[in-house]
């Protein structure tokens, strides 16, 4: 019977990429019920520093392809050996960063395992049936992003596959590792792949800015007047912060989607926020709320944002900003 939480060890250059440890994050969460393993699966030109940090990441089995060559983008291959993997390990589900990698790879796996796949997952909880087997949740924001929906996976279409947005589980702490259990799959091969990569280039506007960025400002729909939003720009200049919004943001086209905060966008834990004009609905609040420190300018002094704000400013915003951008 299929029994294991597995997660995709997403890798660059042989190194674990940070999504990783949030989704042992999650995995973690969903232990807490079933009380199944944590499994990873890792496969990779080099995996031996990346067997080792999803060790002190606490994962309790470790499946290991050693692909002989970078097979970074090579979907078609990387794909097909995945899915005989997951064949061997027979988990009940899967966890997959919601990465443009996790997406592309994983989307080929369901096909190849005729599973189904749910992408792009902000939280992913454990259902129990009246027979006391369990099953995952996996709720997402869907329709254009206006409602949430919880989707449950067939009986007979396991794993249970879905992606899970970055951001959304803070990432796991490191200990000293040592217990996992290690098994490298040497009958397995990636074979020939049909892309090639001609260039590599850096993809403009990456979220990663803001998802790292200590301090972040935040503009609302108070920054769409008059040259409010240029003021804000200074303004996260002077300050050394990454820009983020609410929808009415995106929506405007002032700020990209990927910069967008809250239930249908980033969830995002700097150390300084500072926001804008900005109302403080729920759907914006839930991806802003464990902020170290966090001030709001509003001038309506019954805003809901200073329900989550450690400091609350009751005026202008273009009043604060100019007398800011003037020290
Ligand atoms: C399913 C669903 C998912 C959603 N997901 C998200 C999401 O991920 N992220 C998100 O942001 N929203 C999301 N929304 C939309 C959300 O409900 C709110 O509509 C949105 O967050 C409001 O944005 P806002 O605070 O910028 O605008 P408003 O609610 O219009 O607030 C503007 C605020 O600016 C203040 N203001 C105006 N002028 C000034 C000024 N000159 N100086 C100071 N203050 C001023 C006003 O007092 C007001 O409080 C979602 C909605 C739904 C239904």
């Amino acid at each position: 019977m299929a029994n294991g939480i597995c997660v995709y060890a997403e890798s660059y250059k042989g190194k674990l990429e940070p999504v990783a440890a949030e989704l042992v994050s999650a995995a973690k969460e969903l232990k807490k019920t079933t009380g199944e393993k944590i499994q990873a699966i890792v496969l990779a030109e080099d995996t031996d520093g990346i067997i080792a940090d999803l060790d002190k990441l606490g994962v309790e089995e470790i499946y290991a392809v050693k692909a002989g060559r970078d097979c970074s983008q090579q979907d078609d291959a990387v794909s097909k050996a995945i899915a005989e993997m997951l064949k061997k390990i027979d988990p009940s589900s899967v966890l997959i960063p919601a990465t443009p990698e996790g997406r592309s790879i994983f989307s080929r796996v369901a096909m190849k395992l005729g599973c189904g796949m749910t992408a792009d997952c902000t939280e992913v909880l454990v259902g129990t049936r009246e027979d006391g087997s369990y099953y995952i949740r996996q709720n997402k924001p869907s329709f254009g992003e206006n409602v949430f929906v919880t989707i449950i996976t067939r009986d007979g279409y396991y794993p249970q596959m879905m992606t899970i947005r970055p951001g959304v589980y803070a990432p796991q702490e490191e200990s000293a590792g040592g217990q996992a259990k290690i098994e490298y799959f040497d009958d397995i091969k990636v074979g020939d792949s049909k892309i090639e990569i001609i260039e590599e280039a850096a993809a403009e506007n990456e979220t990663g800015s803001i998802l790292g960025a200590e301090v972040v400002v935040v503009g609302g729909r108070g920054v769409l007047e008059d040259d409010n939003f240029a003021l804000l720009e200074k303004f996260a200049e002077k300050v050394g912060g990454a820009i983020g919004g609410t929808r009415p943001m995106v929506d405007s086209e002032m700020i990209p989607f990927n910069h967008q905060i809250g239930q249908t966008g980033l969830t995002i834990r700097p150390k300084i926020c500072i926001s804008f004009g900005v109302s403080g609905a729920i759907q914006h609040t839930e991806g802003i709320k464990d902020t170290k420190l966090f001030v709001a300018v509003n001038t309506d002094e019954d805003a809901a944002i200073y329900g989550v704000a450690d400091y609350g400013i009751t005026a202008d915003l273009k009043d604060v900003l100019e007398n800011y951008l003037k020290l």
